[in-house]
C-alpha cells in the first residue's frame, strides 16, 4: 500500500470513529437528559450507534493484564544494614535419623521443638542406640527460619524451605 493510500485509509478510519462517537454521544445525552419523554428515540439512536460502530475498525482487545500474585512472593526480612534476606523455615524433621541429642532444641531461639520418647514399636529406629528420645516439631508456626537447628544437627535431620506469604 502506498503512503497516499495509507493516509486515505487513516482519514477514513478517523471519520468512521468520529461518526460512531457522535451517535454514542447522542445516545448518552438521551439517556441522561431526555427520559422518559424521549423514550421513543432510544431504539433508532441505539441502532444508528450500533451501525456506526460496526462500520468502524474492530477494536483490538487489550491483552489481559497478568494479575500479580503477591501471596506467591516469599517471606523476606531485612538485616540491620537493610539488606534483604529470605528465611528458610523448618518444614520437616526426619525422626528415622534423629539420635535425640537435643542440640537443635537447645539452639532454637523459639519454642519449636519438643524432645519426646520414641515409640516402642518404631521399626525405623536402630536398637543399638541407647537413647530412646527423639526430636519432634511441636510448634512449627513459631519458626522464624534462622536455620540454626540444621547447622548443629549431626544427622542432617531438618528440611527447610522458604515459604510464600500465604503459607
Ligand atoms: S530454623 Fe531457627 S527458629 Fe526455626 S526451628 Fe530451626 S532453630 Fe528454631
Ligand atoms: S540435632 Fe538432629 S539428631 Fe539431634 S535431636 Fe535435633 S534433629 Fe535429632
Amino acid at each position: 500500500m502506498s503512503e497516499d493510500e495509507l493516509k486515505d485509509l487513516d482519514k477514513e478510519v478517523r471519520k468512521l470513529k468520529r461518526i460512531a462517537s457522535e451517535w454514542a454521544s447522542q445516545l448518552h445525552d438521551l439517556v441522561e437528559d431526555r427520559l422518559p419523554a424521549g423514550y421513543e428515540d432510544i431504539h433508532p439512536i441505539a441502532q444508528s450507534t450500533y451501525d456506526a460502530c460496526k462500520a468502524g475498525p474492530t477494536p483490538t482487545p487489550a491483552s489481559p493484564r497478568r494479575k500479580k500474585e503477591p501471596d506467591m512472593d516469599p517471606i523476606t526480612g531485612l538485616t540491620r544494614g537493610g539488606a534483604s534476606w529470605t528465611p528458610t523455615f523448618l518444614v520437616k524433621l526426619d525422626q528415622k535419623t534423629c539420635i535425640g541429642c537435643g542440640r537443635c532444641c537447645k539452639v532454637c531461639p523459639r519454642d519449636v521443638f519438643d524432645l519426646i520418647e520414641r515409640e516402642a514399636d518404631d521399626d525405623a529406629y536402630d536398637d543399638d542406640e541407647d537413647n530412646n528420645m527423639v526430636m519432634s516439631i511441636a510448634n512449627a508456626l513459631d519458626c522464624i527460619g534462622c536455620g540454626s537447628c540444621a547447622r548443629v544437627c549431626p544427622k542432617q535431620c531438618h528440611t527447610h524451605e522458604s515459604l510464600p506469604l500465604n503459607a
